[in-house]
């Protein structure tokens, strides 16, 4: 769902990404303020005015919703925490953090600096409403003000929701864990905290269809869902985290893997490795000097009548970061290599020799044996 989004600004060195989805949230958002909640509140008012109105809400929303997750990013830079930028996407915006918060301190600030900002900017609207209402400003510019005054403590206070990993969530966690030193046993039981509350917003949901609030029901679900997932996947990615700190790569490699010579022709390669082995990269090694790796995303870019017009040495892609790690590198950095490039398999690589290929199944299944002798 991240990282395919449009780059709209760069607010502190932050890149201010929007997700495709989040347009649909923008027009059902600028319709339902068109059509609805602005022709209730101030009546007699032209269809055009409304439309503006709405639009006007919408995009106010963006800037409230920005706004809080810069205030995230901020206070997580002052603890040394790299931040990957902020993302807008269907169910509001996301800080995305490259690691876990050093400290509960450091996490409970975090946490807490986003709805802290958006009490502040809700409350620093009302004060503008009123002075536009005292000074005599039209009713649609009053009626805009107003509802980003109330959506703004309405932001803050939805995420101070302690469902994990919603911002009320991460302030339990820091909490737990600050009082028993345990980061483990605060995940998990902030997680599930955040678990029971997806299941009572699906509840809320359903309950509501069948009220008759069909698409806010609908909407109400899916956020549950969402929430359920988001905070069960928050702690596997913690478990396996620790599961992984402090082993080498060493560990988790296969020495001796299958090479390919670059005279082989892409047909061979298919026939005799591809299918046999059913591997996506090979390296490629010439009397024993490692020349690069070969993947199948490669082989694909050969049309299936040229493959045996075609060499293995034409496609290979030179070692670099991407593919390659050393033999004494934390397990940790191939997994994160792994996710930023897409590939389940690196070249172990010690100098100019290949030492051996460690695979994302190979890490997986030891991973998932360690974690079930130490529960
Ligand atoms: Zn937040």
């Amino acid at each position: 769902m991240f990282g395919k989004g449009i780059t709209l600004v760069k607010l502190f060195g932050f890149k201010v990404k929007i997700d495709l989805s989040w347009l649909i949230l923008g027009l059902l958002i600028t319709w339902t303020l068109a059509q609805g909640l602005f022709p209730y509140f101030y009546k007699g008012l032209q269809t055009a005015t409304y439309w503006v109105m709405g639009i006007a809400g919408a995009l106010g929303l963006l800037v409230s919703i920005v706004f809080h997750e810069l205030w995230h990013s901020l206070i997580a830079r002052k603890f040394g925490l790299p931040m990957r930028g902020i993302t807008l996407f269907i169910f509001g915006g996301v800080a995305e953090m490259t690691d876990e918060p050093p400290s509960p301190k450091a996490e409970f600030f975090m946490a807490i600096a986003g709805p802290l900002s958006s009490v502040a900017l809700g409350l620093g609207l009302f004060g503008i409403f009123f002075l536009g209402i005292n000074t005599g400003w039209p009713r649609p510019v009053t009626g805009v003000v107003n509802y980003l005054a109330f959506l703004n403590l309405l932001l803050a206070g939805f995420n101070l929701l302690p469902a994990f990993p919603l911002d009320g969530g991460r302030v339990l966690r820091s909490v737990l864990w600050g009082w028993k030193d345990n980061i483990r046993w605060a995940t998990q039981i902030a997680s599930k905290i955040g678990g029971f509350f997806g299941i009572a917003l699906i509840m809320v949901g359903v309950l509501e269809v069948f009220l008759g609030n069909f698409i806010g029901g609908v909407w109400l679900a899916v956020l549950g869902l969402f929430i359920r997932g988001a905070s069960h996947s928050a702690y596997q990615q913690l478990i396996v985290r620790r599961a992984l700190e402090g082993e080498k790569v060493r560990r988790f490699m296969k020495s001796d893997p299958i090479t390919v010579p670059p005279s082989l022709s892409v047909k061979d390669l298919v026939e005799d490795y591809i299918y046999k082995h059913h591997f996506k990269m090979y390296p490629v090694v010439d009397d024993g000097q490692l020349m690069g790796c070969v993947t199948l995303s490669q082989v694909k870019s050969v049309p299936m009548e040229e493959r045996d017009r075609h060499y293995v040495r034409e496609l290979a892609e030179e070692c670099s970061e991407k593919n390659t790690i050393g033999p004494d590198d934390d397990a940790m950095k191939a997994l994160t290599t792994m996710s930023r490039t897409q590939s389940s398999r690196l070249m172990v690589v010690e100098g100019n020799r290949l030492v051996g290929v460690i695979s994302l199944k190979d890490m997986m299944g030891l991973l998932s044996l360690k974690i079930d002798l130490e529960e």
